[in-house]
């Protein structure tokens, strides 16, 4: 058990948790988003950021060395004095100068002491990002590289500061899990998963979503999990549905210096604007046309502000939504505003039986809001839970009325497929489902059918439906008989219970 890091609540690969920082002497709630600070670059001073809702930072140990007056200054008054900011501060090694420009003039032993020396709460080892699809070799070998230096990072002395084991593997899902179960036994605090930017640049969330649940499956569950360099809102619900902790953001100031405007489901350009659709400070007491007209160093904090406003309000939707149980309805809402976030949701759901553990047995209602529901981790473990079950004799699975003809009668549901009715008030069958279900809704059903005629040979069973599709039908074993409620009739006595 790593006692930094405790969960208060989950829902699907998502968890509110608090995050101990023994060197800050703070407890961070998580999902936390830490806003980078560039300290030659200030667009917001870090001292207001708790008018946000920044309880955490990062900033880069590297620069501020790098700087002769920065670095001293660093190490005469603190970090904490120098940027103006009394929570938790995260820095970071140089990794990233070494991915951008292939070398950098420290190493993990030296830059750890740094980060120590000027007080640093949370320290980063120089790991090797990876960037996607490099062949495997290369992506093997740094990865070497990586595990030795936190090897290495493990035998530095540093004081109650936390260290950062990054979990590298480029696009190699499985050199990800290794990654992520090698860091995870380490001594090592906190886990970020890695060269992730240039996927993000590209909006490849689907990407990043396997390289996660690659990390994630190396990982033991209390490890707390940091994506480097997530920071905008419109993948927050996806990242806190497949197990991040904690978010750092460039954006809010990289996109402000651009005329860009965040929102949770995308970016808008501030010449676009003709109205600001944000109910922040900023865009109630401002119209896009003021702001346009505004000197450059004015307008680029108003949107700053903005973009860190819309980041933490996301942020705290989010953790509702995982106290309340919908966290996956929120990716969902998310999913479908934008094709790259549908794309990530998909690849969370080809790994929903890795997130069906950590899910909880029962939540409030499940509303089936899309095709993409059927693919849910609820809907996989109704499914498995098929198995348990014990229908005996002849066994009628109808979305119509009981008929005593038969040994046993059961409901049957899209997406859900069967289940006694004594069920039928037990989550996730409480679900809330169009009138018109969608071809995937019939299928997972008709899946579920299969399942249940696949684990119980012994026993005979009858689907009685309402006209679902042929396609779905197709996933019906032959020794299952079909009866379609709209055109056939079932024989024996009518007794309706
Ligand atoms: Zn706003």
């Amino acid at each position: 058990m790593r006692d930094v890091f405790e969960i208060r609540a989950q829902d699907a690969g998502g968890r509110v948790g608090d995050l101990h920082v023994p060197r800050a002497d703070v407890t961070v709630e998580t999902p936390a988003l830490l806003p980078v600070v560039n300290p030659n670059v200030i667009t917001v001073d870090p001292a207001r950021f708790d008018e946000f809702g920044a309880e955490i930072l990062i900033t880069n140990s590297y620069i501020i060395k790098r700087d002769d007056d920065l670095a001293a200054r660093a190490r005469e008054e603190g970090l904490h004095d120098l940027l103006g900011f009394d929570g938790a501060i995260m820095t970071d090694s140089g990794s990233f100068q070494l991915s951008e420009y292939g070398e950098i003039d420290t190493d993990t032993e030296e830059i750890l002491a740094f980060q120590h020396e000027i007080g640093s709460d949370i320290g980063t080892p120089v790991d090797i990002p990876t960037p996607p699809d490099v062949d495997r070799a290369r992506a093997e070998e740094e990865l070497r590289t990586t595990q030795e230096r936190l090897e290495l990072a493990e035998t530095v002395d540093v004081g109650d500061m936390l260290v950062n084991a990054p979990v590298q593997g480029s696009t190699y899902p499985d050199l990800r899990e290794e990654a992520g179960a090698h860091a995870y036994a380490t001594d090592l605090d906190v886990f970020p998963v890695g060269a992730a930017v240039p996927m993000m640049n590209d909006y490849r969330y689907d990407d990043v979503a396997r390289a996660v649940a690659g990390a994630k499956r190396g990982l033991g569950a209390d490890a707390p999990v940091h994506l480097f360099g997530a920071g905008h809102p419109m993948m927050f619900a996806l990242a806190v549905a497949l197990g991040c902790d904690l978010f750092d953001s460039a954006a809010y100031a990289l996109y402000a210096r651009d005329d860009r405007y965040l929102t949770v489901h995308g970016t808008e350009q501030l010449a676009d604007l003709h109205h600001f659709p944000c109910s922040c400070p900023i865009c109630t007491e401002h119209a896009p046309e003021d702001v346009r007209r505004m000197p450059d160093a004015a307008r680029e904090e108003l949107l700053a502000e903005h973009n860190l406003h819309v980041s933490f309000t996301e942020l705290r939707r989010v953790k509702q939504a995982v106290r309340d149980g919908d966290l996956l309805e929120l990716v969902e809402a998310r999913a479908h505003a934008h094709p790259r976030t549908l794309d990530g949701y998909r690849a969370l759901l080809d790994h929903a039986g890795q997130y069906e553990a950590s899910d909880p047995a029962s939540k409030d209602a499940f509303f089936y809001a899309s095709a993409e529901s059927a693919r849910r981790p609820e809907v996989l473990r109704h499914r498995e839970r098929l198995a348990r079950l014990s229908p005996e004799g002849r066994v009628l699975l109808t979305e119509g009325p009981r008929h005593d003809g038969y040994d046993d009668c059961w409901r049957v549901t899209p997406p859900f497929g069967p289940y006694p009715s004594a069920l039928s008030e037990v989550y996730p069958l409480t679900a809330e489902t169009p009138a018109n279900m969608d071809r995937e809704g019939y299928e997972a059903a008709a899946k579920g059918v299969a399942r249940l005629a696949g684990e119980h040979p012994d026993a005979e069973f009858t689907l009685a439906h309402e006209s679902w599709p042929a396609d779905a039908l197709d996933y019906v074993p032959p020794r299952v008989e079909t009866l379609d409620l709209g055109e056939d009739r079932l024989t024996g006595p009518e007794d309706e219970a």
